[in-house]
Formats: C-alpha cells, structure tokens, sequence
C-alpha cells in the first residue's frame, strides 16, 4: 500500500462515502504513527479503527485499486457449546488465532443485510503472512501447512479479492 498523509486518508473517506459519525471516530493517526516505510509497502490491508476498536474502516490495496469498507468488529470468540473461549482461524490470512485474539468482523452488504467473516483481532493480516508476528510463529506450529511468504500474500490477496467480489463495493480510488 502506498503510504498515505492525514489529507490523503480524508479525501478517501469521503470519496468512500462514509457516514459522518464513523468518520469522526476514526483515529488515522493513533493507528499509523508506528508504521515504518516498508510496513507501509507491505500492507494489502490496514484497520483504521475508533477508538475502542470495535468499528472503523479497512483499507484495501487490491490491483483493482484502493477499496474503504466500513466494518464492526467483536472481539473474542467463544464456543456456543461450552461458552469458553475458542481458537480460529482468521478466513483472510489463515493464521491461527486464539480465541482471545481472535474477533468477528461485520460487513454490510445492504441496509438489512451482512456478511461475517473470523478474522485476526489486530488485524495485522499482511504481517502474519509475512511471519513477522510471534502469532504467526505459532500458527506455524498449529497449522502445518508447507507454503512460502509469497504463497500466503499470495492467498490474502486472493482472499481479499473474494472479500470485495461479495460486497456491493467498487475501488474508490484506480490504480
Ligand atoms: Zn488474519
């Protein structure tokens, strides 16, 4: 992703169309502020999240150019059997998650409809995949699958591809 300013974020959001109360809340800043110069490059995706986390806007960089969705995210996921907390398996990046670090991200498709996905809490998909977490060292361990950095980028980008593919959503910004 390239790296973007305070008034390149703004101008996507609004071209994005993003209700003015959720706009407000979002703290660009506060969730940019540690990134280096080549977290920036390897970004496919980036959380830009209110304050609590629980809502904000994903940032995808996909080749059909620069996507803004709205999302609401809840944290932690427990088994509706026994109520105790449950690992998954986050349906972008495939890193294993426990459950306490593992959230549900919401996405609307419609007023009256929406789409769940499991997904990493932080959100931080594009460093998983890249093994640059201690997470994604130990869902190396839980899950044993034999593929390179560049397959798993590989399948995000794929994932992500897909994840827009459903929604009622075209890139804001062309490439
Ligand atoms: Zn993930």
């Amino acid at each position: 992703m390239k790296k973007l300013s305070i008034e390149e974020f703004d101008e996507l959001i609004s071209l994005a169309q993003i209700k003015p109360r959720l706009k407000r809340e979002l703290r660009f800043v506060n969730c940019v502020e540690n990134m280096s110069d080549e977290e920036w490059d390897e970004r496919e995706l980036l959380s830009v999240s209110d304050r609590n986390g629980n809502n904000g806007v994903l940032l995808l960089a996909l080749d059909k150019g620069m996507y803004v969705l709205p999302y609401e995210l809840k944290t932690g996921i427990t088994s509706s059997i026994t109520g105790r907390s449950q690992s998954v398996i986050c349906d972008f990046c495939r890193t294993w998650q426990r459950g306490d670090k593992s959230a549900s991200i919401r996405f609307l498709k419609s007023k009256n409809s929406s789409v769940h996905y499991l997904c990493c809490a932080d959100l931080l998909c594009s460093m998983h995949v890249r093994g640059k977490t201690d997470t994604s060292l130990t869902s190396r361990t839980q899950l044993r699958e034999d593929m390179s950095a560049d397959q798993r980028i590989e399948r995000l980008n794929t994932r992500l591809a897909d994840l827009v593919a459903t929604l009622p959503i075209e890139p804001v910004l062309v490439d």
